[in-house]
């Protein structure tokens, strides 16, 4: 074989949705050895769901949401987790050099919070990010192009076997399989799920019978869970906008009525807590 040709290929950081091979950089697009081609969006992230993935027109959240949640994290009130998210990060990441994918990533906050911070300790961070919402990934990708981010599903990573060193899974849907396949022996993944009170007040305010949120046991199978912390902070919602926008990042959002809907756009200021739970698991 031609070294030296051998060399001169650069490849993209994800592989092929077709066939599975990887795909090579040329110009604009990418091409794996089998002639699938797919393109660079203009701001830089490539689309490789594919059809026959897709469960409607626009699938994952939809504009109002990704903006809504936009706002929100932009005003700093999930610091604090963020904060939380990268230390974790940096300490369980196996090498410098690890490859870290954020599986449902959606508008690249955390994403881009890691990468930051990892750069700023010295690193040269090596991060993927994966959402199966258009319109957040062209957001993501517009924050940081030192990420490499593909609209595709979790259920399906565009993403060799074996190939990271750590998978983040942040309030995104969660598919272990796929998870586990993409790991490399002796992998992390580092998982945020909304603790029991998380969002409690809001609950409270706006349903006659609310429920905390049913947090499972944290054993799972294939994985030693490693480390858990717990983040509580106190939100104070200062504005209708924050209020407003903060219900839109929940699920609860298309299960409310109108009439409790509008029992919070009465609201000019509220507090409630927030409460997540951050858990890294090894691969056994
Ligand atoms: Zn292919």
């Amino acid at each position: 074989m031609d070294g030296t040709r051998e060399k001169e290929i650069e490849y993209a950081a994800f592989i092929c949705p077709t066939c599975g091979k990887p795909l090579q950089k040329q110009g604009g697009s990418c091409r794996c050895e089998n002639g699938h081609c797919v393109d660079y969006a203009k701001s830089g992230y490539l689309n490789l769901l594919m059809a026959n993935q897709k469960h409607s027109q626009q699938p994952g959240d939809n504009k109002l949401m990704v903006e809504a949640r936009r706002r929100f994290l932009e005003k700093g009130y999930y610091e604090p987790l963020l904060r939380e998210v990268c230390r974790m990060a940096e300490s369980f990441l196996p090498s410098e050099k690890s490859r870290i994918l954020d599986a449902g990533c959606g508008e690249g906050y955390y994403t881009d919070g890691i990468f930051r911070y990892l750069e700023e300790q010295g690193g040269a961070p090596n991060i993927l990010g994966v959402d199966i919402s258009k319109t957040a990934v062209d957001k993501a990708a517009k924050r940081n192009r030192g990420i490499s981010f593909a609209v595709a599903s979790v259920f399906r990573l565009p993403v060799a076997d074996a190939s990271c060193g750590m998978v983040l899974n942040l309030f995104a849907p969660y598919y272990q399989p796929e998870i586990e396949r993409v790991l490399a022996p002796q992998g992390v993944m580092l998982l945020v799920i909304p603790g029991e009170g998380h969002l409690w007040e809001l609950k409270e305010f706006v349903y006659q019978e609310a429920y905390k949120n049913e947090v499972k046991a944290f054993a799972l199978e294939n994985f030693f869970l490693e480390e858990r912390r717990t983040v509580r902070e106190l939100l104070s919602l200062k504005t209708r906008e924050d209020i407003d926008d903060l219900f839109k990042m929940t699920p609860y959002y298309y299960k409310t009525g109108r009439e409790e809907y509008e029992r919070l756009h009465s609201l000019d200021v509220f507090q409630t807590l927030a409460h997540f739970e951050l858990l890294a698991y090894r691969k056994k």
